[in-house]
């Protein structure tokens, strides 16, 4: 039975270490004395998540909630906890400190294992309607009793939904590899299997059963897959270079959905894999229609002005992702969905298939009017491909994306398998994607807004930090200013995100939370921003801009840094 003190004391363990071997041995310990019922959810806690992001359960308790039943536990005053968590700038860690001085005077604490600590985690995420509120307090203070310090720093900042360990997915992966093997030979069945069920705790506990479960896993509908993901090359020239004759489709500018459809049962999933099946249904309704009796499938999803007889833009596309008026929007802004990939069919796993194969089933199963086959047209030479990119530009799309004939889906993982050609700004530049760390007080005529720009930070994987790679101070409406500032104010925090690497201090730091896509004229070597530095000398972004708030992305899907080092050379 693994206690949770015993957890608690790993991952402050893990605080405390920065290199990506030292955390998997130290996790790979935890794993050895993890028993078959508990590994599942030992890693959802690791991950921050009490589940996997489409089971739709969320952590994110509210503040003034913990810091009530830290001062009913502690025996501190709310004002008081206010007055330590405004010096601490950390609500786990103004937890362990009251609570180390209540100790002295606490009559009993009962140990608690991982399992009761999880399944009360549980209760306070499920509980909802009128009362709830008051249900949570009760359960976080219960849990607060029984907690030591430093089980209290961890438990609040898992309720709160800021765990942030510093522990990536392929440490743990690595980390369950070598618990079992002593090496990480495991890992890439592992993975595979992760990226095919986007559930890291199912995978951990099938695999703790039985190894041999691994092996033989297989996609399923209702669990989703991690997306493929695409590289970015400059020229057609150097595309073909790349792949030789390959595919090359037209690039939607709309939202990702991935479909799933067993029966008359369908479900449907955001890029970040959340469920948003009763957002859509009018593509519900067609995906129904779709003569097979299992099927998962991706696609690009396009509001389509049936007066103009033409395509909405993005902006319009996105009023479909919403909560409430869901029938009027549909029938404002209907869908289409481009059709681009095809990875299950009746019992057959067609990830592993060439994608010519995956694309010539998609032509015989999509010809409705709202499910359609994406545009594409094997292409052998540069100067083929570059007409098609011309042509998608003209008409209004956002370039290409140009796939390699032979290669399988490579769920979860950015692939030349995919090479997307993208133009913006008029130049053949792309975009990225950062995480606002940080944002700066308005002067001159942008005093009145109290908001002057961000800081973006990228994510680099070698070594589980957030790096920062530009300072925008331009791109924002008047609207968006005031937005961006109301919502970043309900996330400031005191202290820089304990994963950063950075040289640049904002005005005020934030929870790394908001995903923003960026657009700039080309990336430059900076003595200030700490995006993928060697010898104190790391990238930036030259003349950044925002683009858009991207609310698709989760933090785990920003550019890494390694992209850029890789963008810069590219540019040259
Ligand atoms: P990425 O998905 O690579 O992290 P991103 O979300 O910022 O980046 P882009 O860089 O613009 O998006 O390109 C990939 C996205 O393009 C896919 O996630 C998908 O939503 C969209 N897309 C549009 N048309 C296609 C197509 N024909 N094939 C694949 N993806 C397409």
């Amino acid at each position: 039975m693994l206690l949770f003190a015993d957890v608690a004391a790993v991952f402050d363990k893990l605080e405390q270490r920065s290199g990506r071997l030292e955390m998997t041995d130290i996790l790979a310990e935890l794993f050895k004395k993890t028993g078959n019922e508990e590994i599942e959810k030992l890693v959802y806690f690791i991950q921050g998540i009490i589940a996997p992001p489409y089971e739709g359960i969320d952590l994110g308790l509210g503040e003034r909630f913990a810091v009530e039943a830290i001062a009913s536990t502690s025996g501190y005053t709310v004002a008081q906890v206010d007055r330590n968590y405004e010096k601490s700038g950390d609500l786990g860690d103004t937890a362990e400190a009251l609570l180390e001085k209540r100790k002295q005077t606490a009559l009993f604490t009962s140990e608690m294992d991982l399992l009761y600590v999880y399944d009360a985690m549980m209760r306070i995420s499920i509980s909802s309607g009128s009362g709830s509120q008051e249900q949570k307090i009760k359960q976080l203070t219960e849990l607060l009793n029984n907690a030591s310090p430093i089980e209290a720093r961890f438990i609040v900042r898992f309720v709160l939904g800021r765990l942030r360990l510093g522990v990536g997915d392929p440490t743990i992966l690595d980390a369950v590899s070598v618990a079992h093997a002593g090496d990480k030979s495991l890992r890439e069945s592992l993975e595979h299997a992760y990226n095919v069920s986007a559930d890291m705790g199912l995978v951990a506990k099938l695999f703790y059963i039985d190894p041999k479960n691994i092996e033989k896993f297989k996609v399923q509908p209702f669990k989703p897959l991690m997306p493929a993901l695409a590289e970015r090359l400059s020229t057609p020239k150097q595309i073909i270079e790349k792949l030789g004759k390959c595919g090359v489709e037209m690039k939607y500018d709309g939202f990702r959905l991935q479909c799933h459809k067993k029966g008359d049962q369908v479900e449907l999933y955001s890029r970040k894999l959340e469920k948003m099946t009763y957002m859509f249904p009018d593509v519900v309704a067609a995906v129904r229609k779709i003569k097979a009796n299992e099927l998962i499938f991706e696609g690009e999803a396009l509001a389509y002005n049936t007066k103009k007889k033409r395509y909405f833009s993005f902006q319009q596309t996105m009023h479909r992702r919403r909560k409430h008026g869901i029938e009027k929007a549909s029938t404002d802004f209907p869908l289409n969905l481009f059709v681009f990939d095809i990875l299950y069919l009746d019992g057959e796993d067609l990830t592993e298939r060439k994608y010519s194969e995956r694309r010539d089933i998609i032509k015989k199963l999509f010809k409705g009017k709202i499910l359609k086959p994406s545009k594409s047209k094997v292409v052998a030479t540069a100067k083929t491909l570059e007409k098609i990119f011309d042509k998608s530009i003209s008409e209004g799309l956002e370039g290409i994306m140009a796939k390699d004939l032979k290669a399988h889906y490579t769920a979860g993982k950015r692939k030349f398998a995919w090479i997307k050609l993208k133009k913006s700004y008029g130049k053949a530049v792309d975009t990225v994607d950062g995480v606002v760390i940080g944002y700066y007080r308005g002067h001159g005529s942008r005093a009145e807004f109290e908001f002057g720009g961000l800081l973006i930070a990228t994510y680099n994987p070698d070594n589980g930090k957030l790096e920062t790679v530009a300072k925008i101070g331009s791109g924002f409406s008047e609207d968006e200013m005031k937005q961006l500032k109301e919502m970043l104010d309900e996330i400031k925090t005191e202290k820089p995100p304990t994963n950063l690497d950075y040289r640049l201090v904002p005005d005020f730091w934030v929870e790394p939370k908001y995903v923003v896509e960026v657009a700039f004229d080309d990336i430059t070597i900076s003595s200030v921003h700490s995006c993928a530095q060697k010898n104190d000398k790391g990238f930036a972004l030259r003349f950044p801009r925002l683009v858009k708030l991207r609310d698709d992305k989760t933090i785990k899907e920003i550019t890494t840094s390694h992209e850029i080092e890789q963008m810069f050379h590219l540019q040259r």
